[in-house]
């Protein structure tokens, strides 16, 4: 889980953009923190590069693909 130690850097969103799903390799669309929705890895993505690909961590069959969600919107 990502962790921050002041609220006054930090706010709330209800952007639509975290409700997105992104594949492996696909193209960070917002630089932040990235969670993976199989395991619950986390990683830093910046926008425009490629997010980390399906070999980046291993999964069992029941955790599936890696699909990564933007956790932190970095602005
Ligand atoms: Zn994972």
């Amino acid at each position: 889980m990502a962790l921050y130690n002041n609220s006054a850097y930090i706010t709330m969103s209800d952007s639509a953009e975290f409700d997105k799903l992104h594949s492996p390799g696909a193209t960070t669309p917002h630089s932040g923190i990235y969670r993976c929705e199989g395991c619950a890895k986390e990683i830093a993505a910046n926008q425009g590069n490629p997010l980390p690909p399906q070999n980046n961590h291993q999964h069992t069959s029941a955790q599936g693909t890696i699909r990564w969600r933007m956790i932190v919107y970095a602005q």
